[in-house]
């Protein structure tokens, strides 16, 4: 894992229509309070540089192509975050406009739960993620022995 990420992992955000409260929860987490960059995650504009997608609000299905879209610029190996009840189906989910669950879109890798999750609970999905994405790269790494096409 250090191996290919060396000491950092980047974060790109994506809104697919949240009230913004699970947005500011976020932020919080730059704050000193939380110094989210001491555990060495940062946030990315750029889904090229991402290896965690991190999303928020209801899975509308006007954003699909926007999300579909994100993801696939994103390089392997990568990870999904939902944040909040919204991806879950939340309130919104009986509305013909929003999928019932964001893994109708996306392989969803961890859900934090929360309406809004706290910044302690968003620290401790996104550990969880790199446990997740470690498992991932393992996985990868023990493809590519078997097929012998050597390390990585
Ligand atoms: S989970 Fe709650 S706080 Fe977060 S976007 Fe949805 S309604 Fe807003």
């Amino acid at each position: 894992m250090q191996s290919l990420f060396g000491r950092s992992l980047h974060i790109r955000t994506i809104d697919t229509g949240s009230c913004a409260v699970c947005e500011s929860e976020i932020r919080l987490l730059a704050a000193p309070h939380y110094d989210l960059h001491r555990l060495g995650f940062f946030f990315t504009p750029s889904p090229r540089h991402a290896d965690l997608l991190l999303v928020t609000g209801p899975a509308v299905r006007a954003f699909d192509q926007a999300v579909k879209k994100t993801y696939l610029a994103m390089p392997e190996p990568k990870i999904v975050v939902a944040v909040g009840a919204c991806p879950l189906g939340g309130v919104y989910s009986e509305d013909a406009f929003v999928h019932g669950s964001l893994e109708e879109v996306l392989p969803v890798d961890v859900f934090i739960p929360g309406c809004p999750p706290s910044p302690l609970a968003l620290l401790q999905g996104l550990l969880v993620a790199v446990g997740r994405l470690a498992e991932k790269v393992d996985a990868l790494s023990f493809v590519d022995d078997e097929a012998g096409t050597g390390e990585w």
